[in-house]
């Protein structure tokens, strides 16, 4: 029986006080990024910078801090005992896992990786802009060999990758991800080429007035779960969302009059901001109320951006109102042929403007790289080199400069390794989510076609959301999908939309 006595959890509770006000710091740290992206004055930048290492090396302090420690270890004695409340075990679990995490990367280590960070990121800025890659090659060698000492922390793991997956990615291991995107990638290959055989659709033509597009993601949004006084949309360069509580989410948007690229990327940051806002209240200001990983966070996004947003179900309800917003550019458009223009497959040099079929592939050409950085089987100076041959085998494509290929994504700039593969994870995972909830919910179809989100949205927030970290991803997606990671369910999805969409 739980105690409502909390004389009898002294640990459980002095440590949820210390957790509460890591939370805190968390959130404030968040809502300072959250407003550099989207409100702060252009000469704020410098004094941010001041106010945000503040905030981190107060709650690196307390991450690390002795106490803490002696917290974390009376609590999970504590909660063996009869008196325990059932989250007090998995809160202090985390507390110490996270906790791992802090204290064996050493500070100057962290300082380290903050300096090349900080010389790396306009280096590549200018390496991009000029397509040189030889002005960006000292800053990734850097931030390479700065990351092989991370991994040189933690010398239990298999792989030294590992520890750096570990990241973003709890329990994920380089030897499972080679295996599974070994699959994802055998699937997808054929079927790009087969898409690639068949004539392509014509893109929508536009133009679509802002105006217009901010009001139906608006609706769509608020269909979703969006809260009036709970959540706020604002525009930003690069869109994501941030909670800073359960019920203060912040997701940001960017607009193109000739698509409805900002459409879809708000139903992304909103699938992301759903998460946050379904999680146990019982977990706020814990370690655990939060998203239990990148790969997924990014299941949720992709669920509502792709399996939902780009399906004829959602659009029967949808496109009518789209035409009525942008009569004219949608009068010779039937809905049909709508749905396959948000649909088309074409292999293309970008990673954020990839399509549902090629994207994944884009993201496993740079986990192979970063491993074998990692594994130092590949030189910082080969990486142009091996990505473009990468890009050719994959996509079939040639890259023309390095700006649109190995110099693309900001990650690397950051030392960001073991990132992307959570991207892939993320399609990977809404694969399998979306075929789960499809065979418990036989009425979804009919659901989204009448606009109502609430029957997923619920059944996402049972399976998903509310357990915040309590399980870790692996145990997660066995309990909501019946199996282990699994690439099959995303190929099975793929596979019928596109047979019906490309007539293969
Ligand atoms: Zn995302």
């Amino acid at each position: 029986m739980p105690s409502s006595d909390n004389g009898d959890r002294p640990a459980a509770i002095a440590l949820r006080e210390h957790l509460a006000e890591l939370a805190d710091l968390g959130a404030v740290t968040a809502l300072l990024g959250w407003d550099r992206e989207t409100m702060m004055p252009e000469r704020g930048a410098a004094p941010r910078g001041e106010l945000t290492a503040t905030l981190e090396r107060l709650a690196h302090a307390r991450a690390v801090d002795p106490v803490l420690g002696e917290l974390i270890e009376a609590a999970t004695v504590e909660a063996q005992g009869p008196g325990a409340e059932p989250d007090d075990a998995p809160i202090a679990r985390i507390a110490r896992r996270d906790r791992d995490r802090a204290t064996r990367i050493p500070s100057e280590l962290v300082v380290a990786i903050a300096h090349a960070t900080a010389e790396a990121l306009p280096a590549w800025t200018r390496a991009r802009e000029e397509s040189d890659f030889a002005l960006f090659r000292p800053h990734l060698e850097r931030q390479v060999e700065l990351r092989r000492e991370v991994a040189a922390c933690f010398p239990e793991a298999a792989h030294p990758y590992d520890a750096l997956l570990d990241a973003y990615e709890p329990g994920a291991t380089t030897a499972s991800l080679r295996d599974v995107f070994a699959r994802l990638r055998a699937g997808l290959v054929p079927l790009v080429e087969a898409i690639g055989e068949r004539p392509e659709p014509p893109p929508l033509a536009g133009p679509f007035a802002i105006d217009g597009q901010r009001a139906l993601a608006l609706e769509m949004a608020r269909a979703m779960g969006f809260e009036d006084d709970a959540w706020r949309i604002d525009d930003a360069v690069h869109p994501f969302a941030q909670a800073v509580a359960r019920t203060d989410v912040r997701v940001t948007a960017r607009w193109d009059e000739s698509d409805f690229s900002g459409i879809f990327a708000v139903l992304h940051e909103v699938g992301h901001g759903l998460y946050e806002a379904g999680i146990d209240p019982a977990l706020d200001r814990t370690t655990l109320g939060t998203g239990v990983s990148f790969g997924v966070h990014e299941s949720q996004s992709r669920t509502w951006e792709n399996q939902v947003g780009r399906s004829l179900a959602f659009w029967e309800h949808w496109y009518p109102r789209a035409r009525e917003r942008f009569g004219r550019s949608l009068a010779d458009v039937e809905l049909g042929d709508f749905h396959r223009s948000i649909n088309i497959v074409h292999p293309s040099l970008i990673r954020v403007e990839a399509d549902e079929a090629t994207y994944a592939l884009h993201v496993i050409l740079r986990f192979e790289l970063e491993v074998a950085l990692i594994e130092g089987t590949l030189a910082v100076a080969d990486v142009p080199a091996a990505w473009n041959e990468r890009m050719r085998d994959m996509l079939g494509i040639e890259v023309p400069d390095d700006r649109r290929g190995c110099l693309q994504d900001i990650h690397w700039s950051c030392g960001e390794l073991g990132y992307f593969p959570t991207y892939a994870l993320g399609n990977i995972i809404a694969g399998q989510l979306w075929a789960a909830a499809r065979a418990q919910l036989p009425g979804l179809d009919a659901a989204l076609a009448a606009g109502d989100c609430a029957p997923l949205r619920d059944w996402l927030r049972r399976n998903v959301h509310v357990h915040g970290r309590r399980l870790d991803p692996s145990e997660l997606i066995e309990r909501a999908t019946g199996s282990a990671l699994d690439p099959d369910p995303l190929l099975d999805y793929l596979r019928e939309k596109y047979t019906a969409l490309y007539d293969l």
